[in-house]
């Protein structure tokens, strides 16, 4: 496998001007993040709302610039691409988003929906276009006479496989999923993620899934970011973080995802409050203020994210030390 996506010290800011007094103050949303993104693989990001993950996906995308850092796409800068690269960029990489019918126009039917990608990019005749979106909705298990329908017709878990149709329409070579099933009932989450599996495999696509929680990537992701005030914290292949996670802040959200009864309860970290504010982040390890192991040094001393074993990076000054508990991966649900 080779990376398809690079960052190197990505970093982004954003001014906010408050209305009444003006006084300008900068969030930094990402902070110097160094990332490989191999093809073909699932890479997850994760972590709580305002811990920059989405604005990481969009400066991976280029929907946004970064203040500092580079991203390169298939071994090319694409700050440096002209407007002709960059709308090839854009069929190579799409979104999903939560709800994608939130922003766009419900009195569009879902054929034109699925269709305007092809129509934006020129892609196919008319009649290509009206044959390609019968297939998409095939695809992701609708029937083609849905394309005469409108979104509020459809339930969530169908909206989002018409956006999944929609997003594979231009035949990307990777998909960014920014909480693609985070608004749909449990049981239908699975079934999303399942879909989206399989069409990873048929299309050979690289997928990124953004999610605020460890559950709903736990049985697709290969690799796991997990961020906490806009740095990465632990990376590690997904398999090995959560059987045996290094960084307290992985374990807190480990701890989240109910486990079925075993008899014996272990111990774990439950995170208490809210994060930070990210306008001025804690001095030090960023996570100290919640960590329940953090140490003198961890107040002043930034641990930077190092590699504790090949292929597992992780910000803590005690990662070697710790015993962290992890959760028993299990056969994913079908
Ligand atoms: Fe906790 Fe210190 Fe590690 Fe930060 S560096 S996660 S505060 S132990
Ligand atoms: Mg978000």
């Amino acid at each position: 496998m080779s990376a398809i996506l690079t960052a190197r010290g990505l970093t982004r800011r954003f001014t906010m001007r408050k209305p009444l007094f003006g006084a300008a103050t900068v969030v930094q949303a990402v902070s110097g993040i160094d990332l490989d993104i191999e093809e073909g693989e699932t890479f997850a990001i994760v972590g709580e709302s305002g811990c920059g993950k989405s604005t990481l996906a969009r400066l991976l995308s280029h929907l946004i610039a970064p203040s500092e850092g580079t991203v390169t796409y298939d071994g090319r800068d694409i700050s440096a691409l002209s407007g002709a690269e960059l709308r090839a960029l854009r069929q190579h990489m799409q979104f999903i988003f939560q709800d994608p019918f939130s922003s766009l126009n419900p009195r569009m039917t879902v054929g034109a929906l699925i269709g305007e990608p092809l129509r934006i990019h020129r892609i196919g005749t008319a009649a290509e276009q009206r044959a390609a979106v019968a297939e998409l909705l095939r695809k992701v298990g609708l029937r083609p006479e849905h394309a005469d329908r409108y979104p509020h017709e459809f339930s969530g878990g169908q909206r989002q496989r018409i956006g999944i149709a929609r997003a594979l329409a231009t035949k990307p070579k990777i998909i960014i999923g920014d909480e693609p099933v985070s608004a749909l009932d449990v049981s239908i989450q699975a079934q999303v993620v399942n879909i989206l599996e399989d069409l990873k495999a048929e299309f050979g696509l690289t997928l990124i899934i953004i999610a605020h929680d460890l559950a709903v990537i736990r049985h697709i992701a290969d690799r796991v970011a997990v961020m906490y005030l806009g740095e990465i914290v632990e990376l590690a292949p997904a398999a090995e973080l959560f059987a045996a996670p290094k960084h307290p802040y992985t374990e807190a959200l480990l701890s989240a995802i109910p486990i079925p009864a075993t008899g014996a309860r272990r111990l774990r970290t439950t995170l208490e409050g809210d994060p930070p504010n990210p306008i001025a982040p804690p001095p030090g390890c960023r996570f100290h203020t919640r960590c329940p192991h953090a140490q003198d040094r961890c107040r002043t001393e930034r641990p930077v994210l190092r590699d504790v074993a090949a292929q597992h990076g992780v910000a803590c000054h005690f990662a070697d030390t710790l015993s962290l508990p992890g959760i028993e991966t299990t056969e994913k649900p079908r």
